[in-house]
């Protein structure tokens, strides 16, 4: 019999921009639940100290075993990714141990793709990461190891020099760790009807082309309601704006990826 092909590793989407508070948190639990909607099973990593994706998702305090010891081997994934209320949606939390021990995971390329090889053959689709706003070594583990990034980006004054930063960071990546390393969209998220948010968002549109997602995620009192109840504003008002823009940028994201090649050649077509 012909030997059997080593299982592919689910398609990584690393939901990253170095600044803070731009609602990368945010994006990545809405991502999620909406992209098991899409039928996909997923796999929310959250990388953050902060645990605020696991917190999102009513996990607290945060448990003693989670992503780092995941990544660095100390523990198995089937036995630390915890159930979610979603069907198709398991979330690896972060732990205590993620904050002591960041340097543990080195940003050369001793780490490189070695979350991937840890999410090998667990049967995930996708797998969405939440991380960190920081170059901190875990968010150059998922970096290493992600297909592409999606770049959440709050159009304020100051959102221009900071996503090309976070662009150079990228390029960095590929240049060293990652040369694969797609990119899953800019999107432009807590938009408010306001000259200078527009003109700031019509900068980024000019300068990053069609990797912009068209729709915008509006600034709505109803996601951070959402937060406060340890829901995703996709599951607490589907129907609002807000929830109805997240799954329209998840339509968007996968439209995007599709165009890029092979590496998500074997995800499922939504
Ligand atoms: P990050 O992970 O980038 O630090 P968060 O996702 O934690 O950002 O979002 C920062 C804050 O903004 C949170 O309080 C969140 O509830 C709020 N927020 C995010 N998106 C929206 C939105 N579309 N409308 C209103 N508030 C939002
Ligand atoms: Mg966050």
């Amino acid at each position: 019999a012909a030997a059997s092909a080593p299982p592919l590793p689910p398609v990584m989407v690393a939901v990253f921009n170095q600044k803070g508070g731009v609602a990368k948190t945010t994006t990545a639990c809405n991502l999620a639940v909406s992209l098991t909607a899409f039928g996909y099973r997923v796999l929310l990593v959250d990388l953050d100290t902060q645990g605020n994706a696991t917190a999102s998702f009513g996990v607290a305090p945060l448990p003693t075993e989670g992503a780092f010891e995941v990544i660095t081997g100390r523990a198995d994934i089937a036995d630390v990714a915890l159930d979610t209320a979603y069907e198709g949606l398991w979330l690896l939390p972060a732990t205590q141990s993620l904050r002591d021990n960041d340097h543990l995971l080195t940003p050369s390329g001793r780490r490189r793709g070695l979350l991937e090889a840890r999410l090998a053959g667990t049967g995930v689709d996708i797998v969405v990461v939440d991380c960190p706003p920081s170059l901190a070594a875990a968010t150059s583990t998922a970096l290493a190891s992600a297909t592409a990034v999606l770049m959440p980006v709050h159009p304020d004054p100051f959102a221009h020099d900071g996503l090309v930063n976070t662009w150079y960071e990228i390029c960095r990546v590929r240049e060293t760790v990652n040369y694969q390393l797609g990119v899953a969209g800019i999107l432009l998220t807590m938009t408010e009807p306001d000259p200078t948010g527009a003109d700031v968002a019509r900068v980024i549109r000019a300068e990053f082309g069609d990797q912009v997602l068209d729709v915008e995620i509006p600034a709505k009192v109803k996601v951070a309601e959402a937060a406060h109840l340890g829901l995703p504003v996709t599951v607490l008002d589907p129907d609002g704006p807000a929830g109805l823009s997240y799954v329209e940028a998840t339509r968007e994201m996968l439209a995007l990826l599709a165009r890029q090649n092979r590496h998500w050649a074997h995800l499922p077509q939504a």
